[in-house]
């Protein structure tokens, strides 16, 4: 199959693609009620790509209106649970069925490998669907312990309109993750995905719709952060944001929740998390998860394992390693092109962040082991070469900041303790790793560490079936696995008195 997938297979399909940039309200296709519109720039060459509608507080009102009618109406809420499972699972393979056409569409906007949005993102967000449409009719109720006089039901109801703000690293992926659980749950949604990834959740809606989501389940509004994000997250009408995105816009979120209707928040934030290799470790293992836990997706990952700890003794050892996988196996290219592992870096500005970042970085003595530098600039495009700094010390910026690019901050220890006290010195607690044959000393330290998820000898696995979110201001809530059903749920006590 992959065979087939030639640059100019991609090229030829480009042509007859449809790039839909308006919102998505009701079931229909709408301009932004101001008639504006904004010019998405293509990562992979610079090139003018989507038009997409700027929508605003107007739009945001349009959708929450008809969100907000579906739900009292019962139209999806009400429905037979085997009924809202049938839909839903034909939306997961509608999904299937388009994933060419969805896997370009994302690859337009982020600059992704195509092959890696077709065979990871587009595939996730189906199964992420699927795993939620299978759970509609498996979500039973409670009868509380009150003795044989009474009785109390314990109901689990979906709280009505969430508003899901989202980014632009893995547009499916973490729209899916949002989009499963809560229309599951019976609610219905205003999605504001990143003005740089409106694309993809464009089509995921028009696809619901032609699955048979009722018009007004699933909305989509496009537009900027302040324009459209804000007026959804002031909303009074609004009883839930979904958010995924930078710690500092997580904290206005806050705001706007106690500025307007405290409404509920779920806040999954950005990361630094620590990748630990003990000496005992196998070190080719290690590298290999270093490498591709740090340079994936351009280091445009939350849970990026930007900052690897290594005991002194194998520093040198394992940084050569890093290299020879990063060279050897992380090919960076068009995205279009087969062999790419790695692609453009989503805009111009970030691309001008990150390289200010290193920049910075060098001026506070950073030392550059390899790579972190601008390259294939003649495409147009915005291209990173993986690199790492070594030798660093946890208190420099690139060892603190989130820079969301391929840069690894490789900062040498003596002790478990000490590893320990620099893994937990950050404000953020997404996840961590450690690597160690000493299994006694891998679930001391999994314990001690602050994150959400740790990994013992590997990097990134990661299954529907498991939380995902972080500790400190990394965020609260969890997306995936059942828990995530709960989110969009409140309890509701009905008593009843016999005799
Ligand atoms: P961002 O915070 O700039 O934007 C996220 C979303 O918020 C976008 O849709 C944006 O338009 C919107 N937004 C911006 N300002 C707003 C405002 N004032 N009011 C309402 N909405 C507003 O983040 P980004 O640059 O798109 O994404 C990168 C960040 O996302 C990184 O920090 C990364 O770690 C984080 N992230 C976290 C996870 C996780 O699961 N923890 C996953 C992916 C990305």
């Amino acid at each position: 199959m992959t065979a087939t997938y030639t640059r100019e297979y991609w090229e030829a399909r480009l042509v007859s693609l449809s790039l839909e940039g308006r919102c998505f309200i009701n079931g229909e296709h709408r301009h932004a009620v101001s008639g504006k519109t904004f010019v998405r720039p293509r990562p992979m060459d610079g090139k003018p790509g989507a038009v997409l509608a700027r929508g605003e507080a107007a739009d945001v009102e349009a959708a929450v209106l008809s969100a907000r009618k579906v739900f009292e109406a019962g139209v999806w809420r009400l429905k037979e649970p085997s009924e809202k499972k049938r839909i839903m699972l034909r939306w997961a393979k509608l999904i299937r069925a388009h994933a060419e056409e969805l896997a370009l569409l994302e690859t337009l906007d982020v600059g992704k490998p195509v092959l890696a949005s077709l065979n990871v993102d587009v595939r996730l967000c189906a199964d992420g669907i699927q795993y939620y449409a299978e759970m509609t009719d498996k979500l039973y109720d409670e009868i509380a312990p009150t003795g044989p006089n009474a009785r109390a039901l314990v109901r689990k109801v979906p709280l009505g309109v969430i508003g899901a703000i989202t980014p632009w690293n893995y547009p499916m992926i973490i729209d899916c993750w949002k989009l499963g659980p809560a229309i599951a749950a019976g609610n219905s949604v205003v999605l504001k995905p990143a003005e740089q990834s409106s694309l993809s959740a464009i089509r995921l809606a028009s696809l619901a719709v032609e699955a048979g989501l009722p018009p007004g389940v699933f909305n989509v509004v496009t537009g900027y952060g302040e324009e459209a994000g804000k007026p959804l997250a002031l909303h009074m009408d609004v009883d839930m944001i979904a958010f995924t995105g930078s710690t500092a816009v997580g904290k206005l979120i806050m705001e706007y929740a106690a500025q307007s209707n405290i409404k509920r928040v779920a806040l999954e934030l950005g990361g630094k998390s620590p990748l630990v290799v003990f000496a005992d470790a196998d070190l080719d293992a290690a590298a290999s998860a270093v490498a591709w836990g740090c340079f994936y997706n351009s280091g445009e990952t939350c849970h990026a394992s930007t900052r690897l700890l290594v005991q002194r003794s194998v520093q040198e050892r394992l940084i050569e390693k890093i290299e020879a996988v990063t060279r050897n196996d992380i090919m960076l290219a068009h995205p279009f092109e087969p062999s790419a592992q790695i692609g453009a870096l989503v805009e111009q500005g970030h691309m001008d962040k990150v390289l200010g970042l290193i920049a910075a970085g060098e001026r506070e003595g950073a030392r550059r082991a390899f790579g972190a530098e601008r390259v294939l600039s003649e495409t147009g495009g915005y291209y990173i070469s993986p690199g790492v700094f070594v030798d660093m010390t946890n208190d420099m910026s690139l060892a603190r900041q989130e820079i969301f690019g391929p840069v690894l901050a490789a900062i040498p220890f003596d002790t478990e303790e000490e590893a320990l006290r620099i893994a937990n010195d950050t404000i953020y607690g997404l996840a961590g790793a450690v690597f160690t044959r000493d299994m006694d000393r891998a679930h001391r330290f999994s314990e001690a560490l602050h994150a959400g998820t740790v990994w013992i000898n590997t990097y990134d696995m990661s299954n529907f079936a498991t939380p995902f979110g972080g500790f400190k201001q990394s965020g609260f809530g969890r997306d995936r696995s059942v828990h995530a059903i709960d989110k969009y749920c409140d309890y509701k006590t009905i008593w009843q008195q016999f005799g």
